[in-house]
């Protein structure tokens, strides 16, 4: 989980918060090219992004169809005893031979947590760990949809699931039960690999997961991967733009069969890969920075 969300607007201003993607008007058209300034007073960023996760069937379709698909190569990566969902810098030992596993991120992943995410629009707020605690202390995020299904059908071939999360460790107990409550596996504390980790011969930077799937790996051939973010799948040494494409370039066979990508359109790294990953700066630089980074198509 990371810093995610800008609020600037409360939601009983947002009758109040005029529409900027309007077409230009004759005499602006002539204008050269600019991105418009932001607004004083713009609407919460994640409203949409918020009401679409928990509202949408088209949400719900997406999660559901992306696990359904997943469930039909199991038998397939089964059978294929040199398929690993791991790439070479991270796959320390040889896989064949040992125990089937799946890598699964937690948050949008397994576990929706949009209700936090409403919180926040709702509050005006944004995230900070105090109140992301007491979320995970309550225990009541839902399932992603699709996952449990898909559990069910890896759990039934003697495939463990692994969670590979950014929840910190301390958050380690309110997340198995939560994770349990929701008809999830848990085959032991260990399948929890939380930030925080220690991984020995290995160090890890900020939360990136590269430690703690090699860590996986050493006990686990590794199926497939599932998560909302590329930093779920391999390390993202640069968090821009463009390092980004390079990995989703270089990898883009890998989805569809190892890898697969759950929709998250609430918060991730791509966002502060639009203002230089510095959360230092104030909210209207940041917003102002993605506005920068839209296509006008001109
Ligand atoms: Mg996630």
């Amino acid at each position: 989980m990371r810093p995610l969300v800008l609020a600037t607007c409360l939601l009983t201003a947002l009758s109040a918060c005029k529409r900027t993607d309007a077409p230009p008007t004759p005499a602006a058209a002539d204008k050269p090219a600019a991105t418009p300034a932001a607004p004083a007073n713009p609407a919460n960023d994640n409203l949409n992004a918020v009401a679409w996760v928990q509202t949408s069937v088209e949400y719900r379709a997406l999660s559901e169809q992306t696990y359904r698909a997943a469930a039909e190569y199991l038998d397939k990566a089964l059978k294929e005893k040199n398929w690993d969902a791991l790439v070479p810098e991270e796959r320390g030992n040889a896989a064949t031979g040992l125990k089937p596993a799946v890598v699964l991120d937690v948050d949008e992943t397994v576990l929706d947590n949009s209700p936090y995410q409403a919180r926040l629009v709702r509050d005006g707020a944004s995230y900070d760990e105090v109140t992301w605690d007491q979320w995970v202390a309550e225990k009541k995020a839902k399932p992603v949809p699709g996952v449990v299904d898909f559990a069910r059908a890896a759990t039934a071939r003697g495939i463990t699931l692994l969670y590979v999360s950014n929840r910190a460790v301390h958050l380690q107990a309110a997340t198995i039960a939560n994770l349990k409550a929701v008809g999830l596996p848990v085959a032991s504390d260990k399948v929890f690999l939380g930030l925080g980790t220690v991984v020995e011969g290995c160090e890890q930077h900020g939360s990136e997961k590269n430690c703690r799937r090699r860590l996986a790996g050493q006990e686990y051939r590794v199926l497939m991967q599932f998560g909302d973010q590329i930093g779920d799948f391999v390390q993202v040494t640069a968090n821009t733009r463009q390092g980004r494409d390079q990995l989703y370039d270089e990898y883009n066979d890998w989805f569809g069969e190892r890898w697969w990508m759950l929709p998250n359109p609430t918060y991730g790294s791509w966002e502060p890969a639009l203002f230089n990953n510095d959360w230092a700066q104030p909210a209207a630089a940041r917003h102002q920075a993605k506005r920068d980074a839209l296509d006008y198509a001109p």
